[in-house]
This record gives C-alpha cells, structure tokens and sequence, in this order.
C-alpha cells in the first residue's frame, strides 16, 4: 500500500484591522495606497496613524498599479515547507509611481531583474477572501 504524502496548506496572510482596505481593494484587482485626508502624505504600509502629522483619520488612494523595481532579493532557502518547489524566487520593492514603495512578489526571471525595471501590478485569486499582488513586468 503506498503512503500519500500530505501537503503543506498554502501560508495565507493575516488580514489586521489597519490592512482590510488593503486587501479589499486586491479583491477588486485594485492597488490602493493610504493616503492621510489632512497633509495628503501617502503611508505605506497602512498604520492607525498618519506618521507626518498624527492624525486619527484615514483615507485611501487607488494606486495606478505602475511602478519601478527599487531592489530585491532572490530567495534560495525556503521559509516554509509550501515554498520548497518554488526557490530560487525573487522578491522585489517596487517603487510605485505615487512615490511609496510595495514589497511583492514578481513573475519574471532572475535574470530580467534590474533596478528602475517596469513593473505593473498583476492579481492573483487565491480564494474567496484573498487576492495576492505579483507584479509583472511592464509591457
Ligand atoms: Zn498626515
């Protein structure tokens, strides 16, 4: 009798209170960026409190999705069992347009990876609730 070898469940993020916009707008396959109603100051990643001027308030942004390789690493060691057959794999900061930078991941190959590498945001479903951001690069 052969043994089936169980699979690792897929790590999934844990959707905090400051992130739910967030990831709302993933769901919709929209980037969105917080953005302060008072000083207009872009915050990322999303916080209770604007850092500049320190109000309570919070609004958001719909980011264009466009954006810049800033850096990146190339993970080699996987962090969890569910990652064994995807190293190597990058994981790049993006500068975003707007001027704030988003740590993702990208599909495209190693070698392709340059700073100042056209990116834009690319969606993908993972179940009801969640949506991840990988970048892709730019046409
Ligand atoms: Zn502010």
């Amino acid at each position: 009798m052969t043994q089936q070898i169980s699979k690792f469940p897929r790590p999934m993020p844990q959707i905090d209170p400051d992130h739910q916009e967030w990831w709302a707008g993933l769901r919709r396959h929209e980037v969105l960026v917080q953005e302060c109603p008072r000083c207009s100051a872009l915050i990322f990643p999303p916080q209770p409190t604007c850092p500049h001027c320190r109000c309570l308030e919070r609004g958001w942004r719909k980011s264009s999705g466009r954006g810049k390789v800033y850096s990146w690493i190339v993970v080699r060691r996987p962090s969890h069992p569910w990652f064994a057959d995807k190293v190597p794999y990058p994981v790049v900061v993006v500068e975003m347009e707007e001027g704030f930078r988003v740590v993702g991941s990208i599909d495209c190959r190693l070698e392709e990876l340059r700073e100042g590498l056209a990116v834009e945001a690319g969606f993908e479903d993972i179940d009801e609730q969640v949506t991840l951001l990988r970048f892709r690069v730019a046409e």
